[in-house]
């Protein structure tokens, strides 16, 4: 069965609206305990980030904007003056940060800020004690998943070289999770570490016998870099649902050349309490048409667990980029559907109200004038910041789609 692997893909370029990458932050900080944030950028990106972040308290911050101020844009002399300072200040008052981020931003970019220079100049005061990296979350061009990636892919140069064999497992996951991801590959005696180590001292070492296995659909920039490292991916679907998750642990395992029966005994349990907790849920989405507007790039992999464990028909499934090589077996497991890449807003909300489907994944932006319209809406940016991989979580994903449909239901009065 090739699924979508060959259908074609509607291609569109044009107004999209999406978070911009900055958005990762709010994940990553709690991933990375010992690393601090500092985007430079205006006081949008300030607010932005507020807003993303809710409303949080810390005793002790860990990101932060050092704002542009117009007087900036006429000299970048002072602009850089200004961030070494600002540095030097947070590092003295903070000893516990020992991996600093400097995040670009458009305001940045506009007005050619070189922050690569800037973290190699930094890095060279700072370190050992603080590794100072930089990477781009700015919004031109991209999407609010993009921000990870670009925090991942800057990470990988600074990663110590090795020949030995080992297992890199790639993308911020909460703890918990990644916990069981590892107790599973432990389970058959496979040993990994993660890409973003928790602790600065914990991060992993790559070389040409270094395989890596990505958690998120959206780390195209990061796999690049592994690659460029030498390094060498093991591909698989994602592990979303009982499905994803088995095959991603068989690709793994085969890797490593693990037997049937050590694989069985890993994962026949959660396995079956998988498929248990999802039917519950699939019983309210089975039927139902969904469609998925471009946000995070996780939408072929939400679309293929929603199609072939819950009984859900994907009408269009956008994303706003395709990597054809990373998703390839993602596609040949994804039933016939329109598939779409970028994002022409106006177009694709057209095509959504003449498909008119039972619920659309989208952007926070765009979910209450959908409503408003007598759509039924998921907001994409949930899937990131709830715990949704692997078998304990499976029920879950199902269920953060099922919500609005039974929230709908009750509303209308019906069993929906
Ligand atoms: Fe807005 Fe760009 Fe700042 Fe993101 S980086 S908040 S898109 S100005």
């Amino acid at each position: 069965m090739t699924g979508c692997a060959q259908a074609p893909v509607l291609r569109e370029r044009g107004q999209h609206e999406v978070f911009c990458g900055l958005t990762g932050i709010v994940w990553l900080h709690r991933k990375m305990p010992d690393a601090f944030f500092l985007v430079v950028g205006s006081r949008t990106c300030a607010h932005l980030l507020q807003s993303a972040a809710g409303v949080m308290i810390f005793a002790e911050p860990r990101f932060a904007t050092a704002i542009l101020e117009e007087g900036d844009l006429a000299g970048l002399k002072d602009a850089n003056e200004e961030l070494d300072r600002t540095v030097a200040q947070l590092l003295e008052r903070r000893p516990d940060v020992r991996r600093l981020f400097l995040v670009g931003s458009c305001p940045s970019e506009v007005i050619k800020l070189d922050l690569a220079r800037a973290a190699e100049r930094l890095n060279a005061a700072h370190a050992p004690h603080t590794a100072v990296l930089n990477y781009s979350g700015s919004g031109i061009e991209t999407t609010f998943t993009q921000g990870e990636d670009a925090c991942l892919a800057a990470m990988v140069p600074a990663l110590e070289r090795t020949d030995d064999a080992n297992l890199v497992l790639v993308g911020a996951l909460p703890d918990v999770v990644e916990d069981q991801a590892l107790a599973l590959l432990s389970a058959m005696g496979i040993a990994a570490q993660v890409l973003p180590a928790r602790r600065a001292g914990e991060a992993p070492r790559v070389g040409p016998n270094t395989r890596y296995a990505l958690l998120q659909p959206f780390l195209g920039d990061t796999a690049a870099a592994l690659d460029r490292a030498g390094a060498t991916r093991i591909a698989a679907p994602f592990p979303f649902g009982e499905e994803g998750t088995t095959a991603w642990l068989r690709a793994v395992a085969d890797a490593h050349g693990v037997d049937d029966a050590t694989f069985a005994r890993a994962t026949d349990a959660p396995r079956a309490r998988a498929r248990k907790a999802v039917s519950t849920v699939a019983e309210t989405l089975s039927g139902k048409r969904i469609s998925f507007l471009p946000d995070s790039q996780m939408e072929p992999s939400l679309a293929r667990f929603l199609a072939r464990e819950c009984g859900m028909e994907p009408v269009e499934v956008g994303t706003p980029y395709l990597h054809s090589a990373i998703m390839a077996e993602e596609l040949a497991l994804l039933p016939e559907c329109r598939l779409s890449e970028g994002q022409d807003v106006e177009r694709q909300l057209d095509r959504l109200r003449a498909d008119a489907p039972d619920l659309t994944v989208c952007g926070l932006g765009l979910a209450n004038p959908l409503e408003a319209e007598g759509l039924t809406t998921k907001w994409a940016i949930e899937l990131v910041f709830t715990p949704v991989h692997f078998y304990e979580q499976a029920a879950d994903l199902a269920a953060l789609f099922a919500r609005p449909l039974r929230r709908k239901g009750l509303l209308l009065g019906s069993n929906t």
